[in-house]
This record gives structure tokens, sequence and C-alpha cells, in this order.
């Protein structure tokens, strides 16, 4: 077979193969303690459910309109529109099977061959692997360790705009470190902005996975709805990561190309789940309360016993359901100076299953530090427990 040269440059998720690896040891007869992959096992809320079986039972079974039935679509525009302080109306949104689409979308609707994109390193594996395929050049920036959150290298972020620089990736709420931005950072990151006119991706996949306090948009700030797609998904708050089902949100020029995009892709997305996400949306919000109520309990454990663990070290994030530990001192303590060797010896020494720095893009020059990456999202209270006093216990022999 002979490829487009395009798939040459066409990255992936490589915590999926990390997903595969843990897969085979488990199907050898062991045990595996799953904190690699960001999926969920907590049910979708009932009332979600109760309204897909309806929809379908009612005969939502054929194509609805390519950017989303349009009650979801109004729905959604006010409720993101609320809790972002932006007015939105139906016409800034176009339904997506997931929230991952939008990012492809949004990079094709944007990007010609050799415009430059900021994106975060470590961040989500998809923007390197989509601004690479569709001939972006990718300029990544990276956070920084502080006492009580990762904060955003404005200095190097700066260094990296250049004439050519087009689009700005902001995830924030991150995966992997669980950052927040600042109000400084906010009012920085906007000028900049604002100053290199830039359109900019807004990541808001954890908007809703917070423990305290409100989310802040960064589309609240003056002037940046007006060049800002919001990246939305019911994935997360409503543990809903296989129903596939999000949506892109942002001026409507740009949601028009996204909704023809639509057309030559999926035609739309799936049509009874839709009514589902109107219910999440609507309906008895003790669904969500639930999920974070678990996901905090889960944090807190974690957390606690990271930093019991010799040579680790554990900040505490207030939203998504990741953790990312600085562990260069187990590292050392063990005797490894490279992720692979440490994160397959881990597995098959304890059953713990992570990804490490390295599956959240090309790492950059200078980084000295060890970091892995835990999801809480897919594993019981009990298996944490037990899974991380096995880490203890390889860590310190
Ligand atoms: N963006 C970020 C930062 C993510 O971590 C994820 C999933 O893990 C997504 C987007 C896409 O999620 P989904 O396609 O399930 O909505």
């Amino acid at each position: 077979m002979k490829f487009a040269d395009r798939i040459q440059r066409l990255g992936t998720e490589t915590a999926f193969a990390v997903s595969s690896e843990a897969a085979a040891w488990a199907a050898q007869g062991h045990k595996i303690y799953p904190f690699h992959l960001g999926d969920m096992n907590i049910p979708t809320p009932a009332n979600v459910m109760e309204a897909a079986v309806k929809a379908m039972k009612d005969g939502k079974t054929g194509y609805c309109p390519n950017a989303g039935v349009p009650k979801l679509r109004e729905i959604l525009a006010a409720d993101v529109g609320a809790s972002r302080g932006v007015r939105y109306s139906m016409e800034n949104v176009a339904v997506q099977p997931g929230g991952k689409p939008t990012i492809g979308k949004f990079f094709l609707s944007l990007l010609n061959p050799g415009d430059e994109v900021l994106y975060p390193s470590p961040g989500y594996p998809i923007y390197e692997s989509q601004i690479e395929f569709l001939g972006g050049v990718p300029k990544p920036y990276r956070y920084l360790e502080g006492e009580r959150t990762f904060t955003i290298d404005l200095e190097m972020l700066k260094r990296q705009i250049t004439p050519r620089t087009r689009i700005l990736v902001l995830n924030d709420l991150q995966n992997p470190t669980g950052a927040e931005c600042s109000a400084a950072e906010r009012e920085a990151l906007a000028e900049l902005v604002l100053k290199h006119d830039l359109y900019v991706l807004c990541d808001e996949a954890y908007f809703d996975i917070r423990y305290e306090g409100h989310s802040i948009s960064f589309v609240s700030m003056p002037g940046i709805a007006d060049r800002c797609i919001i990246l939305y998904t019911f994935s997360k708050k409503f543990a809903m990561t296989g129903w596939r089902l999000g949506a892109a949100i942002g001026p409507k020029p740009i949601i028009d190309v996204i909704a023809k995009l639509n057309v030559n892709d999926e035609s739309c997305s799936n049509h009874f789940i839709q009514y589902a996400a109107i219910e999440g949306l609507t309906g008895d919000p003790s669904g969500p309360q639930e999920i974070l109520r678990v996901l905090k309990e889960r944090r807190d454990l974690a957390v606690e016993m990271l930093n019991g663990i010799q040579g680790i070290r554990c900040l505490r994030p207030n939203a998504t359901f990741y953790l990312y530990p600085n562990i260069t001192g187990a590292m050392q303590r063990r005797g490894f100076s490279d992720y692979e060797s440490f994160r397959r010896s881990l597995l098959q020494a304890t059953g713990v299953s992570v990804c490490a720095r390295i599956h959240f893009g090309r790492p950059l020059p200078g980084e000295t530090d060890f970091y892995i990456r835990l999801a809480y999202s897919g594993i019981d209270a009990s298996e944490i427990r037990a899974g991380l006093a096995e880490f203890k216990a390889f860590v310190e022999g």
C-alpha cells in the first residue's frame, strides 16, 4: 500500500498503546490497577439513559439536522453562554460526535499549511497530531510545576510567537496537569491573542469537572469570544465517554464551516442520544453531582497516598480527574533513567498501569524532571488504595 504523504504525519493517542499493554498483561492472569486511561467506570445518570431509550422508542432513529437537534442547540447555547458569561444562540452551536472531533474540524476550518499553532506540551496528544497532519507547524508551550499548581510558561509561549502564528490552543482545567489558569494568566493570554490576531481553540472538556468554586472560561475575556471556539463534551460531566456526544460552540461563520464538515463526515451526530443530552442539561442534576462526589473522594485518597511515597511529589488539582506527580526522586531511587523502563517495570511488578509524560506530546528540550499521569476516573477507591500501596512498596523496596 502506498499511503498519502499526510498519513506519515498523523499521530495517535499513545495512551491507547499503554492500555493494550495492560490488557495483554491482564490476559496472562495478572492483576491490573488501571490508572492509565481517562475512561470512566461510573454509570451514566439513570435519567439520561432513560431519555435515550424513550427517544429511540419515539422513533428518533433517523437522520437529524447536520448541526444537531435545534432544541439541544438552543439549550446548549443558553447553558454554555450563562456559565461563561457570553451570549450564544443556537446558530453558535454545532453538535459533534464527542468533544474530540472539534479539534480536527477547528484546524481544518482555519489552518493553512505553514501556519503555526501554539499548544500545550504536556497536553492532549491529539493537538500535536492534528496540527502536523494538516500541515501546520507545532509550537509547544510548557507548564511549570509550582508550589500549589502548574502554571503556563508565558515567557516560552511569547518566544514561540512569530508572524506566522495563527492559533492558540488553550486547555484550561488541563489534561494531564490538572492546572487551571489564574486571572493573571487569562489576562496575559488575552492580550497576546488580541495583539497577534490569533484564533483560539478553548478545550473545555473538564470545565464542569471541578471540586470547589466555579470555572471561569477564557471566552469571558473582552474580545475573545469573537475569535474562539469552545470544545464542549458530554463525556466527562455526564459519564458518557462511550456515547460520543459534544459540540463546537463559537462565532457563527466558523460554526457554519464546521457544520459543513459535519455534512461531509458523519452527516449528523447520533439522533436519539441528543434527547438524552437535553435531559442531562435540563433534568435532575443529582447524577453529575454524584459523579463529582465519587471523583473527589478518589482524588483525595490518591493524592494523600502518592505523597506518602518517598521520592514522589503530587499536587492536588481542583479540577479534572488526573494527577501528574513528579516522580524524579522515585525513579532515581530505583535506578531508572527512562520512562518506558520505569512504567513497564511498575506494571509487571505491581499491576499498576500509568501513562507518562511522553504520552502527552513530544518532550521539550531542557526537561529534567520526570512525571507520570494517573487517571482516577476508571478505578474505585478500594483499588486505588490497594494499587498505590503496591506502588509504594515498589518504590521503597
Ligand atoms: N480534550 C481533552 C483535553 C481530553 O482529555 C479529552 C478526552 O480525554 C477530549 C478532549 C475528548 O473527549 P471526548 O471526545 O470523549 O469528548
